[in-house]
């Protein structure tokens, strides 16, 4: 028997790896003009390791470590918990924190032995002592602060996926425009990485929310717009997206839930072919 053109698309990208959840998103796939891609999962593995850590003049590496694990401990942050085992790895003890607060896009604060710890995002800066050649080198760099005053910052690095390039390269082909970087980290740290991957068109420092206005911006401008994110983080933007690409894998839940499309194999790798798949059975219904 044949399947009618939409079902059997859904049907070949399912075998290749990729959930399409029904068939009008398979229409938007086969619709869109402008992707948009998350770094942290998307473009990376998602799991960063600590890879340096810059102690100011009167603190030592472990104290660093050790009062960093100790506030990141209830975090359920990727950057929180490579911070944790950091610290495991390296032997160093840490104590309880009380009053544990996470915000998102920022860090965490709490109060470990009676002192106020704060991991967060460090700013882009020139000052060695802030770890700019980490961030200058694609690192994300959080800050470490105790009772308000700078301890030091820790590197942090992530595996780019190694299909990612081309990736990228395969998107720009299709749609004759690059993918779009929308990241929470700093623009240092996300513009090395986009080099690396080739994409220009980079926007740092975002709070979920600014990623909301980023699609609708793009939208505005007279785009379909794909958004491929991973983490909870990202759900607003899928939601705001023509078509919400979610990438599979642990602790995405309630990204998947609000995806029209799951790649469930982890791999971007996929997804070129699936939207090209997807404008063919377009042009066969339409
Ligand atoms: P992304 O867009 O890469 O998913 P997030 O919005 O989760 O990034 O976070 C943005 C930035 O906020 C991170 O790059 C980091 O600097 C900082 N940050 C967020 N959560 C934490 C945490 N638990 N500990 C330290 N820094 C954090
Ligand atoms: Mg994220």
């Amino acid at each position: 028997a044949t399947m009618p053109p939409l079902l059997s698309a859904i049907a070949t990208a399912g075998r290749n790896g990729v959930l399409v959840t029904s068939a009008v998103a398979l229409e938007g796939l086969g619709s869109v003009t402008a992707v948009v891609v998350d770094k942290t999962g998307t473009l990376t593995d998602g799991t960063p390791t600590v890879v340096a850590v810059g102690p100011r003049p009167g603190w030592s590496g472990a104290e660093l470590l050790a009062l960093a694990a100790a506030v990141e401990a209830p975090s359920e942050h990727p950057l929180g918990r490579a911070v944790v085992e950091a610290a495991r790895t390296r032997g160093i003890a840490y104590g309880p924190v009380s009053g544990f607060r996470a915000r998102v896009g920022h860090g965490v604060t709490g109060s470990v032995g009676g002192r106020v710890v704060a991991v967060a995002a460090a700013p882009d800066g020139d000052d060695p002592e802030g770890g700019a050649a980490e961030q200058a080198r694609g690192r994300t760099v959080v800050a470490v602060t105790v009772d308000g005053e700078p301890a030091g910052w820790i590197a942090l690095a992530d595996r780019v996926r190694p299909a990612a390039a081309a990736t990228v390269a395969a998107l720009h082909r299709s749609l004759g425009r690059a993918p779009v970087l929308l990241t929470g980290d700093g623009e240092r740290a996300a513009g090395a990485l986009a080099a690396e991957v080739g994409i220009t068109d980079v926007r740092a420092g975002l709070l979920p929310e600014d990623k909301v206005d980023a699609v609708r911006q793009l939208q505005a401008a007279g785009h379909r717009v794909l958004v491929v994110g991973d983490g909870v983080n990202d759900a607003p933007a899928l939601a705001a997206a023509d078509v919400g690409v979610a990438m599979g894998g642990i602790g995405s839940d309630l990204a998947v839930s609000s995806a029209d499309v799951v790649v469930v194999r982890d791999d971007l790798a996929t997804l070129p072919a699936v939207l090209d798949l997807a404008r063919r059975a377009r042009r066969l219904v339409v």
